[in-house]
Formats: C-alpha cells, structure tokens, sequence
C-alpha cells in the first residue's frame, strides 16, 4: 500500500519561501493560513550569530496526536490515500483541540485572528462559481480539507491531495523532473528553486526518498512525541533548534 513521504534537504533549503507562496496559490489559502511555512531562527550570540530556517508542511503523521483528541472524528488519517492526515469539514466544530495537541504547529483557524481585516470572505462571498472570488479550486473537498475554509473550523496541508491522487498506480517517485509525474507532484515540491524537497512511497524500497533517507540517516522531528511523522530532513541542521531565553542585560 502507497504510504506517501516527503524529504526536506536543509543543506539545499535556501528559505527562500516559493514553496510557501505556491502552495499559498494551489491550495487558496486564506491571509494567515500558511500550510506550508519557512519558521525563522536566530541561533548563537554576536560575534557568532547566525540565522537559520526550517520549512514545515503538515507531518502527515504515522500516529498522529491530532486525530488521537478530536472529539469529533473530523480528523482522520486515511491509509487509502497514502496515510494522509485529513480535517472533514463537515464534522469539525472548530474546538481547536487538534491545534494544542499537534507538536509541529501546522494547523490553523483563521477566523481567529484575521491577518487582513476585513475577511476576504465576507467582502467576496462568491457566487458558487469557480472563477468567481474567493476563488475556489477545481477540485475543492469539504471531506478532506480541500478548498477555502470555510468558518469555523481548522484547516491544514493535506500534501496537495488533490493533485497526488491522481498519479499513476504504483509509481515510487513523484518528481517535477519526469514529465509522467510532474503535475501529480505537491506544488511545494514542484515549485521548490535549489530542488530540496522529495517526494515519493515510503512503502517502496525502489523509491528516492527511501534512498535519501538511508543514505544520508534522514531525521524526524520531535520523534520523541511517538508522532512518527512521514515528514524527513536531511542535512546538518535536520533538528528544531533548542528554545534559549534570552539573556538578561
Ligand atoms: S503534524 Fe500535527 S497536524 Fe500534521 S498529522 Fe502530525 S499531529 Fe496532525
Ligand atoms: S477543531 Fe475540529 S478537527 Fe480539531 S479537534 Fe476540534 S473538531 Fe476535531
């Protein structure tokens, strides 16, 4: 069974953020509702400072804590769809209990606090057609988290599901460079300059992130939490910087 997986070379990752605004542009996401995300570090002190960054999609999970609280059963992992990590629209009620118990931060609610006032919603309701504002994409998915979130309720990455679903049975890779699976590939990873994200079947031995991941000893984050994310990290800062308060002067 295909068990979907992305690997993040931070040794490549130039933080650049096209990754942040493709999926911004395939996924219509709402001002604040940043799916796929580049968190900023400052590390050290002068003279030794240094900034540092860490792309971060939804984990996607093998145990997810997300679905483990959610009194509701609206979200849920789907192992027909590769092991991704859904929020059924219809069912949520917007608790936010998911939101506190994800140790990676990547869901939102964006009625929350409105990065741009006044709701882009609310000014452009839509008429129900595709085209019209707030521009929906073609294949928006109530039951999967698919589309512009509605009120109310939580959204996050779901890997470019509708895009990933659509590849050819049984393909190990799914790679911007092969012209039979580049429009199958998450617009993060098609989109991504310096080529640091992968994406492919952690269930296939024959696929290149099962390679990356043991050529180069691919890390997750936080495994600590049991979460066991389908989400990997190359290089020689693959790990979250540790929180130093800062000192007092
Ligand atoms: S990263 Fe967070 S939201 Fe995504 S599956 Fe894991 S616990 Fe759930
Ligand atoms: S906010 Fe929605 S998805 Fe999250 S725990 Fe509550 S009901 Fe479940």
């Amino acid at each position: 069974m295909t068990k979907w997986g992305m690997v993040i070379d931070l040794d490549k990752c130039t933080g650049c953020q096209a990754c942040t605004t493709a999926c911004a542009m395939e996924n219509n996401t709402l001002p604040g509702e940043n799916w796929q995300d580049v968190l900023y570090y400052s590390e050290g002190s002068y003279p030794t400072a240094k900034l540092t960054w860490l792309p971060r999609p939804c984990m996607q999970c093998e145990n997810p804590s997300c679905v483990a609280v959610c009194p509701t059963k609206a979200t849920y992992k789907d192992m027909d769809a590769g092991g991704i990590v859904f929020v059924d629209w219809n069912k949520c009620i917007g608790c936010k209990y998911c939101m506190i118990a994800c140790p990676y931060g990547v869901r939102f609610y964006a009625d929350e606090k409105p990065v741009v006032e006044p709701d882009v919603r609310d000014v452009f309701p839509g008429t129900g057609q595709l085209h019209a504002p707030p521009y929906q994409g073609p294949d928006s998915d109530s039951v999967r988290g698919i589309g512009i979130q509605p009120k109310g309720v939580v959204s996050k990455c779901t890997f470019c599901y509708h895009k990933v679903s659509k590849a050819p049975e049984g393909v190990a890779d799914l790679d911007e460079d092969n012209p039979e699976t580049k429009e199958y590939t998450p617009a993060c990873v098609r989109t991504c300059p310096p080529k640091a994200r992968y994406f492919g079947d952690l269930d296939n031995p024959e696929s290149e992130v099962n390679r990356l991941i043991a050529d180069q000893r691919g890390v997750r984050l936080k495994d600590h939490t049991g979460n066991r994310p389908q989400v990997y990290y190359l290089g020689s800062g693959a790990d979250v910087p540790a929180y130093q308060s800062p000192k007092k002067s």
